[in-house]
């Protein structure tokens, strides 16, 4: 799958698109639709957000959607002409920068000796791809899977509870590609 980010866009967040598209690549072989993800100053109700959308429906689209994934989303039949969009909030993001963000870090299995930001960024993106993953694939797990968990699930949405889970398994993986991509730095 190919993926386009506004990261461009906020340098002092300090993400690197290649490293972590390769991660991306690498922990969701699954995923088919391109990806747009989106970095949001206005997203300050959620930390993050997934959705389908179809490129008809926009009037202008977006430079790095028109520049990177047009072709494949018009082109490839698979795609239907729709694309996922995954919008992460600005705010959160650097508020856990300057680890502000009053993370419940129990909750989410960061041991201490781990860097807040590295470790929210990866679980909310892991969180988001499993949403775009559902879209084409269905949940993946299974009441068995994660009814040891269901103390750290923040709901009883079967497909939040989903996407909490993909991100418990996997985070620690895309962090981990990402940083040896990265050059062994986050
Ligand atoms: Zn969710």
């Amino acid at each position: 799958m190919i993926i386009a980010t506004n990261f461009n866009h906020y340098q002092d967040l300090g993400i690197n698109e290649k490293a972590l598209i390769k991660s991306i690549q690498i922990n969701w072989p699954t995923i088919k639709v391109p990806i747009f993800i989106y970095i949001d100053k206005r997203l300050s109700s959620a930390h993050g957000l997934h959705a389908c959308r179809c490129i008809k429906d926009y009037k202008i689209i977006p430079k790095k959607v028109r520049e990177v994934l047009m072709d494949e989303v018009l082109n490839n039949e698979d795609n239907k002409n729709h694309f996922h969009k995954i919008s992460l909030s600005y705010q959160y993001l650097s508020m856990a920068k300057e680890n502000k963000i009053g993370w419940q870090i129990s909750d989410w299995f960061i041991n201490d000796d781990e860097n807040i930001y590295q470790s929210y960024f990866s679980f909310l993106i892991s969180h988001e791809l499993q949403h775009a993953n559902q879209i084409e694939n269905g949940r993946q797990y299974k009441k068995g899977d994660w009814l040891k968990y269901k103390k750290f699930m923040h709901s009883d949405d079967l497909n939040e509870i989903d996407a909490d889970l993909a991100s418990i398994l996997k985070y620690r993986n895309v962090l981990e590609n990402y940083k040896k991509y990265n050059g062994g730095s986050f």
